[in-house]
């Protein structure tokens, strides 16, 4: 049961040696109360931090940075080695917390964890392979090559669903690369980003940088806004919904700073004839429902080719109302529990106005629909939670309600049908995020048409074949196009956002020689 495990896991991770952290009874309007989605029941109490406090954060980030990019980019590896081995330890607990804050289930808080784990083990390997180009000089007796540099303090700011995974794709990279951190969480997942950050502090201290990896919990007014148009950040990663990266990225760009944007999804998978039917309804299903859809990548819609449309909607519906009806929806720390609660009470609110909205514009609800009624749930006594039924609702044929061209960071799916697969991937296509995306076929022909190396395919920066679209590995850059902002993290080259390139031209000769042939004497 949550409320009994709660002691225990913030007492395993140090979480009431923050000085920022109280018991929630000890709260007042200096601190926000983090509240458990599963119950409604408080956690604690975390004061809000200052603009002040910022500042003097932000120096600190700065004097770090100059001690930490003198340290051998291998031997800044050997200290996030360390880092991927603290979190190897507190794997359950941070994983439990997460699950507790957040709301997700402990398998998937767990899993979070890990992923944090993987790319402290990647930043490892990468730390000895931070390496830029040669080319050849158009003049003799030149060299030429490219460096990569660090940047500087990097500012990250998380959304409430990755609370942890989020900051460590961030931070592990930044760290190899010689760049320090300051981190802007949500305020809805402060605990476990104290938790979070205190295990690498904690490493880092003993390596001698104990500001390497700062921290500062505040409203977006207090700190986020002066962070954001802070000069001492060359780069501001933060990750949320559409309406924060454009303030966002207005305000960094009018300072002519570098942002990398992981922003909103509105992810689709296209289920071709020949596909493996029941692969697809595994993944839409695990894709819609998971996260209660608080995922990024969640499956918001499905396009089902016409031929097949109407048995497998149905399969859909089936597997949705068997999730409520055998009392899989409840605590995120139940094993058996496959749906947790929605983050709180405003996002309840928005599932049932885009509801309301679909319904009103010609949509069919096939499933859900409604806030859970408390005696579906697996554990009755956690009634004061924020849960819903996952919800389906079919769309007219070949298009769109407009509400389901918005994000509703909700389990609820949209379904249409489609007659050509170049319908489909318009329908797919048809959205301003373009985040992930996925196709289910039998047919290379199909699978070549999703991929077009020309573009003409999927136009989201993750494309899956037979496999949904939530999830990734961290060997890959993550990330989307379109309102989903552009940016790049975790594997491939993302990393080479957290440096400065520099093109070195030497000359070893004697002569006085100019490019493009230019004569001057
Ligand atoms: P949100 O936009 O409400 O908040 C995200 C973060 O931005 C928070 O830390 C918030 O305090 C901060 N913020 C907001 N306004 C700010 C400002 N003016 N200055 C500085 N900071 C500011 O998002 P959320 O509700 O926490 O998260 C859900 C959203 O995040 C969804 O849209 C989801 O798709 C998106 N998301 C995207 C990815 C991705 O990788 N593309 C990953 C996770 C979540």
């Amino acid at each position: 049961m949550t409320t009994a495990a709660t002691p225990s896991i913030l007492d395993t991770l140090g979480i009431w040696d923050d000085p920022r952290v109280v018991q929630s009874s000890d709260a007042t309007d200096d601190h926000v109360l983090v509240e458990n989605p599963a119950t409604g029941e408080p956690i604690a109490g975390v004061r809000l931090q200052s603009s002040a406090e910022l500042d003097e954060t932000t120096t600190k980030s700065v004097e770090a940075f100059k001690a930490w990019r003198v340290v051998p980019a291998p031997e800044r590896g050997q200290v996030v080695r360390a880092i991927g081995d603290a979190y190897r330890e507190y794997l359950e607990p941070l994983g439990e917390l997460i699950a507790m804050e957040m709301g997700k289930i402990r398998a998937e808080g767990i899993g979070e964890v890990q992923e944090v784990v993987d790319i402290a083990d990647f930043a490892v390997g990468l730390s000895r392979q931070l390496h830029g180009i040669t080319m050849p000089s158009e003049r003799a007796q030149h060299i030429m090559k490219e460096q990569y540099l660090p940047l500087g303090p990097v500012g990250v700011i998380t959304a409430f669903n990755f609370p942890c995974a989020v900051w460590g794709w961030n931070a592990m990279l930044a760290a190899v690369c010689g760049d320090s951190l300051v981190w802007k969480p949500s305020l809805l997942a402060p605990l476990t980003a104290i938790a979070t950050n205190r295990l690498a502090q904690q490493v880092a201290a003993e390596a001698g940088h104990p500001d390497l990896f700062g921290l500062i919990i505040g409203a977006d007014d207090e700190v986020g806004e002066p962070m954001i148009a802070d000069r001492r950040y060359p780069l501001i990663s933060a990750t949320g919904s559409c309406r924060m990266g454009r303030r966002v990225g207005a305000v960094v760009a009018g300072r002519l700073g570098k942002t990398l944007l992981e922003l909103g999804g509105n992810n689709a998978i296209i289920v071709e004839p020949d596909a493996d039917l029941d692969l697809a309804l595994k993944s839409i299903v695990f894709g819609s429902v998971g996260t209660c859809g608080q995922r990024c990548t969640s499956t918001r819609r499905a396009i089902i080719h016409e031929s097949i449309a109407d048995d497998f909607i149905a399969k859909i519906a089936t597997a949705y109302k068997s999730v409520v009806d055998n009392k899989r929806i409840g605590d995120p720390l139940d094993e058996s529990t496959l749906m947790g609660p929605l983050i709180h009470e405003e996002s309840v609110l928005a599932f049932e106005n885009a509801i309301k909205a679909a319904t009103e514009q010609g949509g069919e609800v096939l499933a859900g629909g409604k806030r859970l009624d408390p005696g579906n749930l697996a554990n009755e006594a956690i009634r004061g939670g924020h849960y819903v039924e996952p919800t389906l609702i079919r769309m007219p044929a070949g298009t769109h309600l407009p509400i389901a061209l918005d994000e509703t960071f909700a389990p609820i799916l949209y379904a249409t049908t489609y007659s050509t697969l170049d319908e489909a991937i318009a329908l797919q296509n048809a959205v301003d995020q373009g985040l992930s995306s996925a196709i289910f076929t039998g047919s290379v022909r199909a699978m070549g048409r999703f991929l077009d190396p020309s573009g003409a395919g999927s136009d989201c920066g993750l494309a899956y074949v037979n496999l949904g679209t939530s999830g990734a590995e961290i060997g890959g850059a993550f990330g989307g196009e379109k309102d989903t902002g552009g940016g790049r993290e975790s594997g491939s080259d993302a990393w080479k956002a957290y440096m400065r390139r520099q093109t070195c031209t030497m000359h070893f000769g004697d002569s006085f020689a100019l490019a493009q042939g230019i004569r001057f004497e």
